[in-house]
């Protein structure tokens, strides 16, 4: 029987002691993060067994001590090795982890103190039992033992209490791997507690520590809970937000989540109804096998809903059919979303007509798919639209636009395209012959259109540009540019309201690009130069000259100003010209200055030269540049730089006098001479053209106003020159009424500078 159990419990614990060096070895190996601190474990576990060992087989007290002190400090180094342990594998639980140094130190100092008994014989000593007729020495406890008791206590009950915070405080789910681990060390620690205080001789509860380190490893490093995964996987499959049917081989609907419960109206009491409810639903088809994927709709229009549905065999081990399953996923909300995403990305928002983007492709989609219809493309604009928003307010405006958008809209069919250009324009594209059909009805529409708020109503003046589109591969934007180019030549004419692009359009474009085009060069070979027409006084002497601008053209030979001038006015390259107009004059002026210093050269300005750069400040310049006198250069203005900013176009012209420049009204007379503006106008000359005069009315009416213009003009300080002078008579009449300066054919025409030098000076 003695040796039964010495001989028993030592081949017990050889054996735990050889699988804790298998576990120890493993978890080290493991490349788990709690690998080492399971290792660690295990391998703490066996100085203890082995001092266990020692002191069954002693039967003599030296020997057997030594067992004793090899268990005990072990036993301290073991419970090091359980706080890193849990430390570790109970990480993620609690507010953040503190380092359990305390624990550490405590267990420290009491191995310390054990290790000082042999010194002190305070810890214990030891007294032979007869265990089976043999000496077993079992420990006699003094103050030092019942110490290392109390730490080794404290620290497993604070390890145990690590552990019930853990079940308590983790998911249900994860609660097994801390409860089965808090069990066995809750069992370990009672069975020792039993030995302890039941004072039987043999301490076996060095078994219970070992079976412990062989769970730990178990349940920390291999054991894969399935239950958990299944538990996880069932929760997240029920939390899916797409519905999930689960077939069995036959076909038999087993398990369905929720979503799905709710789509077909089933429950798992009521499988069976699940088939002939997807089929109400979606339609005749076989929903539990193989592998496909559909899209399908189910009702109409706004109550239409989107599916995705899916369907998946499963094998069971690779080979065997082990069922299928179906997912259904409800994409109504994301497809309605793309949907008013693509509308409101193809559609204004305000007249709900396609954007011109999408007006755009969609007529040249159009034009494709019809090879054999010919098109019309309309360009829709509102006149002086700006002043509707103006006068009545921005919603009136508004208002007003989308009457527009209904009325366009009123008269189309499904061949027909429209959209909102801009602002206020609108393109439509119609075939020709409709067109042709509509137009009759449009015209007089279009001369009464008026807009109204229920209040207010408005008259609008809405005109078309049209371009029946003969060239079909163009952009669709270059036909709207054409049938845009058609509105632009009615622009300022009230009665008409429909203009079309032909042939003549088409070559006064292809014109204005072949000039644009080669200004540049014109202006560096001097092509474009100066002709002086001469300014006589009224004893027919040359007192200075105009320098009007002409262009001799490799191809075209002699260009008078009309045909290129208006071009370059419209694109501003009118800039250039006259830049290079007042440069030559300054040359002259230079060449001049010495021989001929009473001459001056009258330059015009161009309206649109204000825009682009500092009238005032390039006209300075060249003087300095050229070291001339700034009266020399006289400026000619026309009335129609004062339609825009007024005050600063003022402010330009008394800058230009102050600096010496004599600024001459040019084509007084014409268009909307105001005799108001004359009054504020910063002027030194009224040019009165006689063209004007002459054109239109009695002789003798025009002739009193000549007069009476001349006689204002001196009233008010200002010198007088006519132009146009063409008959003697006119001159005398002219001089006789009080007029000093004189301009005209009468004297001489427009003439290249080594005419008029001739002429004038006589070379
Ligand atoms: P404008 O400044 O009023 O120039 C006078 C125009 O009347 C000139 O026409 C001149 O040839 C013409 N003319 C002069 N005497 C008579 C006459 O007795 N009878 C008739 N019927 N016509 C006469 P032109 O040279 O064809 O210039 C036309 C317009 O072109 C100019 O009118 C001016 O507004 C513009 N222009 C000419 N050169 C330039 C320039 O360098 N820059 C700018 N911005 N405009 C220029
Ligand atoms: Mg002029
Ligand atoms: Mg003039």
């Amino acid at each position: 029987m003695s040796l039964n159990i010495r001989v028993s419990f030592s081949a017990i614990m050889t054996f735990l002691a050889l699988l804790l060096v298998v576990c120890a070895v493993q978890a080290l190996r493991s490349k788990k993060p709690i690998g080492k601190a399971v290792g660690l474990l295990e391998f703490a576990l066996l100085p203890p067994l082995l001092g266990n060992c020692i002191i069954l087989g002693s039967s003599v007290e030296s020997r057997a001590v030594w067992g004793y002190y090899i268990y005990l400090i072990g036993m301290d180094i073991v419970i090091a090795a359980l706080v890193n342990f849990t430390n570790e594998y109970c990480r993620g639980i609690g507010n953040g982890q503190q380092r359990p140094t305390i624990m550490y130190v405590l267990l420290a100092a009491d191995a310390v103190q054990m290790l000082l008994n042999p010194f002190f014989g305070h810890a214990f000593g030891l007294e032979p039992v007869d265990v089976q007729g043999k000496p077993y020495y079992s420990v006699v406890p003094h103050a030092g033992q019942i110490i290392h008791r109390i730490t080794i206590y404290f620290v497993f009950f604070c390890v145990i209490l690590i552990y019930v915070l853990a079940v308590l405080k983790t998911a249900k789910i994860y609660r097994e791997r801390f409860s089965v681990i808090l069990t066995s060390m809750i069992a370990v620690g009672v069975w020792q507690t039993f030995y302890v205080f039941s004072r039987t001789p043999v301490d076996r509860s060095m078994i219970g520590y070992g079976v412990c380190g062989v769970l730990v490893f178990y349940f920390s490093l291999r054991h894969r809970p399935m239950k958990l995964l299944d538990r996880m996987l069932s929760d997240i499959v029920s939390d899916l937000p797409d519905a999930l049917f689960v077939y069995d081989p036959a076909g038999n609907c087993i398990w369905l989540n929720k979503p799905a419960r709710e789509l077909t109206h089933a429950d798992l009491e009521h499988l069976e109804r699940v088939s002939s409810s997807l089929r109400t639903i979606f339609g005749e088809k076989e929903f539990s096998r193989d592998d496909w994927v559909e899209t399908r709709i189910v009702g109409f229009g706004e109550h239409a809903r989107y599916f995705t549905i899916e369907s998946h065999n499963v094998s069971a081990d690779s080979k065997h059919f082990a069922g299928s399953f179906l997912v259904i996923r409800d994409n109504t909300d994301e497809q309605q979303r793309l949907r008013r995403e693509l509308y409101n990305s193809t559609h204004d928002s305000l007249t709900g007509l396609y954007t011109k983007q999408h007006f755009y492709d969609t007529v040249r989609k159009v034009v494709d798919e019809n090879p054999d219809t010919l098109y019309t493309a309309v360009f829709v604009d509102v006149k002086d639209f700006k002043v509707v928003n103006d006068i009545f307010s921005s919603e009136f405006g508004d208002k007003a636009l989308c009457q527009l958008a209904r009325w366009i809209e009123k008269d189309m069919d499904k061949r027909c395209v429209y959209g909102r250009l801009a602002g206020d324009t609108f393109g439509i594209f119609v075939p020709s012959e409709k067109y042709k059909e509509d137009k009759h009805l449009i015209e007089p529409e279009l001369s009464a259109f008026t807009v109204s708020d229920g209040i207010r109503e408005h008259h609008l003046l809405v005109q078309l540009g049209v371009y029946e589109v003969t060239e079909r591969d163009i952009d669709v934007s270059v036909m709207f540019d054409r049938a845009h180019l058609a509105l632009s030549t009615i622009r300022d004419e009230y009665g008409t309201h429909i203009a079309y692009y032909d042939n003549k359009l088409r070559d006064k474009v292809l014109w204005d690009q072949t000039i644009t085009a080669s200004l540049r060069e014109a202006i560096d070979t001097m092509q474009i130069r100066p002709y002086l027409q001469p300014i006589t006084d009224s004893s027919g002497r040359v007192v200075g000259a105009e320098a009007l601008a002409r262009w001799i053209h490799p191809e075209q030979g002699f260009m008078p100003p009309f045909m290129f001038i208006p071009v370059f006015e419209k694109n501003g390259m009118i800039s250039e010209v006259d830049k290079h107009m007042w440069r030559c004059a300054c040359k002259i002026l230079a060449d001049w200055k010495g021989s001929h210093d009473d001459l001056f050269i009258s330059v015009n300005i161009s309206p649109k030269d204000f825009y682009f750069f500092d009238v005032a400040a390039e006209l300075k310049a060249l003087i300095k540049e050229y070291g001339l006198e700034a009266r020399k250069l006289r400026i000619e203005i026309t009335e129609s730089i004062m339609m825009n900013d007024q005050e600063e176009r003022m402010r330009t012209l008394a800058e230009l006098r102050s600096a010496g420049f004599i600024v001459e009204m040019d084509d007084f007379g014409s268009g909307f001479s105001s005799l108001n503006l004359l009054k504020d106008m910063p002027v030194d000359v009224l040019k009165i053209d006689m063209k004007f005069l002459s054109s239109s009315g009695s002789r003798e009416k025009a002739k009193t106003i000549v007069r009476n213009i001349i006689r204002l003009s001196d009233e008010l300080d200002i010198a007088s020159l006519t132009e146009g002078v063409e008959t003697e008579s006119q001159y005398t009449q002219l001089a006789d009424m009080g007029c000093r300066l004189f301009q005209g054919y009468y004297f001489a025409r427009p003439m290249p500078l080594a005419d008029f030098e001739a002429f004038a000076f006589g070379k």
